[in-house]
């Protein structure tokens, strides 16, 4: 070999594993997918998201205008805050969506809005029934690979709420107090309980069969422990080999990096490959609040520097186990977002590794999805459809998490004036 070619090899050899070079500062890229009509709404609404005292107003009214079905408020929302953030009010709205994200190499997490338990057991079944309508329509299409379900979609809040409490109460391994405590439930309870479980095993089953990935969102801290219990049964029979089944953790909890090591070392013991969606968590004033109101100690953490760490750390032990954990990055932080293509690099794993996957929320933080999108990464938006009413607790934390106390509303801006200026220049 001559000294040039010893020397290009070198260079790949000791260079090339841990060189990266994504950017998340393209908005060209990242803004490609909207018309200058687009991106000034989209620069409205952050701007009027933006003031933390509208917000809070909305957040109290905008349910009771709803309630009290005040046709003008449901036409504000449709053209504004739901244009943003979501597909469409059924699937053949949001499939336009869908393809237009395609075009651009992203693909999509589709999920059914519904959350919050519904009317009965009848809108439960029907819930049911159309998360199997999402699954058998993302099997046909090419870019969407997940579906997301909440468990409180499925079932009564109640229900889930005394399980987790008779958990808590119980010894042993998750597994066997999630056990006991059925059985400490009453007749219709448990009966009631079975429903539960046969829809989810319904909607699993179809999903294994058209080979598109369940993604089990997180909610409140005092309903997780059966969703958590219910999700790793779930995977126990459906995730032989590859990945169906996902459950997500949230690192805002002290508890969760410990979580994902036990449930990892159970999926080795159990021989299924464990699905992790990893997110920080969209409940911490509501679990906050709740710890100081019913004198418990707060399960999250106690700053965001801990909850960064853990989140990293989640990313770092999942990479280190890639192949037997199917790894869902679910964040708009550009430091963690970058930390896991930095791994990726590092190991010598490609960027579009069949067990990593990236995604960001339909409506924020496009400069990272398509800027990953665009350097052969695997990426989602995650993407809700649903009738206005059945999707406003979704929205409305979306209100909250872009006000100006966050500080994610200023990043949106700034991009899309950015962006904005950019195109004026080239005119
Ligand atoms: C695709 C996708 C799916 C999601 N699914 C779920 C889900 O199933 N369940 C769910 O709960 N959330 C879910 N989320 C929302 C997520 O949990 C976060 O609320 C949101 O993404 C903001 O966190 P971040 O990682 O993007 O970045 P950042 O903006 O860096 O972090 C903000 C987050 O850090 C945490 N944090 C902020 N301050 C503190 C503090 N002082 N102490 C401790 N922690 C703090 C909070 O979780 C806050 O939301 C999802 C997000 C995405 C992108």
């Amino acid at each position: 070999m001559s000294a040039n070619g010893l020397l290009t090899f070198a260079f790949h050899y000791f260079f090339m594993p841990t060189m990266n070079s994504i950017s998340f500062d393209n908005t060209e890229y990242a803004f490609d997918y909207k018309k200058n009509s687009e991106l000034k709404n989209a620069h409205f609404l952050f701007s009027v998201i933006g003031k933390p005292w509208l917000v809070n107003l909305a957040l109290k009214l905008t349910p009771l205008a709803i309630k009290w079905k005040l046709p003008f408020v449901k036409l504000i929302l449709r053209k504004t805050i739901f244009q943003q953030f979501v597909g469409g009010q059924n699937l053949e709205e949001t499939a336009v969506v869908v393809d237009h994200l395609n075009t651009h190499h992203v693909q999509v997490i589709l999920d059914y809005g519904v959350e919050g338990g519904g009317d009965g057991e009848k809108a439960l079944d029907q819930a049911a029934a159309e998360f199997i309508k999402v699954i058998d329509y993302a099997a046909g299409q090419d870019n969407i690979p997940f579906m997301s379900i909440k468990l409180t979609g499925l079932s009564r809040f109640e229900l889930l709420e005394k399980l987790d409490s008779l958990m808590n109460q119980l010894e042993g391994s998750l597994i066997n107090k999630y056990l006991q405590a059925i059985d400490l439930l009453n007749e219709e309870e448990k009966e009631e309980w079975q429903k539960v479980k046969k829809r989810l095993h319904i909607i699993c089953e179809r999903a294994s069969e058209k080979k598109v990935g369940v993604l089990i969102d997180a909610e409140e801290t005092w309903i997780q422990d059966p969703v958590d219990a219910l999700t790793l049964s779930m995977m126990d029979s459906f995730n032989k080999g590859r990945s169906v089944i996902y459950n997500t953790l949230q690192l805002y909890r002290i508890d969760r990096l410990k979580f994902l090591k036990d449930c990892y070392e159970a999926s080795v013991e159990r021989d299924f490959v464990l699905g992790v969606k990893i997110v920080r968590g969209a409940y911490m004033e509501n679990e906050r609040k709740r710890a100081a109101l019913m004198n418990y100690s707060s399960p999250i953490q106690t700053n965001k520097e801990n909850c960064d760490r853990d989140f990293n750390d989640a990313i770092e032990f999942s990479i280190q186990h890639i192949n037997k954990i199917s790894l869902i990055v679910a964040s708009h932080n550009e430091q963690s977002n970058f930390y896991c293509t930095e791994l990726l690099a590092k190991n010598g794993l490609p960027q579009d590794h069949p067990n990593v996957h990236f995604s960001q929320l339909y409506g924020m933080s496009d400069n990272i999805t398509f800027n990953l999108a665009k350097a052969g990464y695997s990426v989602s938006k995650y993407l809700p459809f649903g009738p206005i009413k059945d999707v406003i607790p979704y929205l409305m934390r979306r209100a909250q998490e872009n006000s100006s106390v966050s500080g994610q509303m200023g990043r949106e801006l700034v991009l899309i004036k950015k962006e904005i200026s950019r195109r004026k220049q080239i005119k």
